[in-house]
């Protein structure tokens, strides 16, 4: 009967064998251009997504140098100069090898700050008619920013991760992670040189959504 099923499930829930969170399901290793790291694999079993942590060297548990990616299919994978996220990837994979070890969580489900590769790409459309990253968003009735760290945090604990050094410009990534239950020992920033492409979408990021990113300082307003 189903009504039984519904009362046993409440008592035997922790028997059950549907699990929630993120599980790791594997360890490969992974050469790139940058080093040897190993790929770790995660399956979220409250959102559905795959994801993947690339470790490189002997982590620890303290001051880990640590970035949280979220996916950009447009900037990761075709070099997009609309945004300034494959150079940002390509920074942070280079710093933890140069560090000696570290991690780089990949974020699926972040596309756009979390709306979607379509919708993102419903918002480059309007930014390229005059609208801002955050007025785009809003006018596709989007939220500006729904991005959830809550996997990452899950994964760095699974590394045993206590604490990070956090590579990005964003505080709330920051805030989001020490919610999460992560230490963040330190904000370390990781800042690309902008071009004429990003500059307005920079500019938006720092005076809009708080992103720290001084180095604009050095670039004149144009028209
Ligand atoms: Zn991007």
């Amino acid at each position: 009967m189903t009504e039984n099923t519904g009362v046993n499930l409440g008592v035997l829930g922790k028997k059950s064998s549907r699990r929630s969170g993120a599980e790791r399901v594997v360890n490969a290793p992974l050469p790139t251009v940058y080093g040897k790291f190993q790929a770790i694999g995660y399956l979220d079993h409250d959102r559905g997504d795959e994801q993947v942590a690339l470790v490189y060297g002997d982590i620890g548990a303290e001051n880990v140098l640590t970035r949280l990616h979220s996916e950009c299919l447009t900037g990761d994978a075709f070099g997009s100069r609309h945004c300034e996220c494959g150079d940002q990837l390509a920074s942070a994979l280079r710093a933890v090898v140069a560090e000696g070890s570290g991690i780089v969580v990949y974020l699926r489900g972040h596309e756009g700050r979390g709306i979607g590769l379509l919708a993102k790409l419903r918002a480059m459309a309007l930014q390229a008619e005059g609208l801002d990253t955050v007025e785009a968003n809003l006018a596709l009735g989007l939220p500006v920013d729904a991005r959830d760290y809550g996997v990452a945090a899950e994964i760095l604990r699974d590394l045993g991760v206590r604490s990070v050094r956090l590579m990005s410009n964003n505080p709330r990534k920051r805030e989001a992670l020490v919610r999460h239950g992560v230490q963040v020992a330190e904000q370390v920033p990781l800042l690309i040189e902008p071009c004429e492409s990003n500059i307005t979408y920079l500019r938006t990021k720092r005076e809009r959504m708080d992103h720290i990113l001084p180095h604009l300082d050095a670039v004149a307003h144009g028209s």
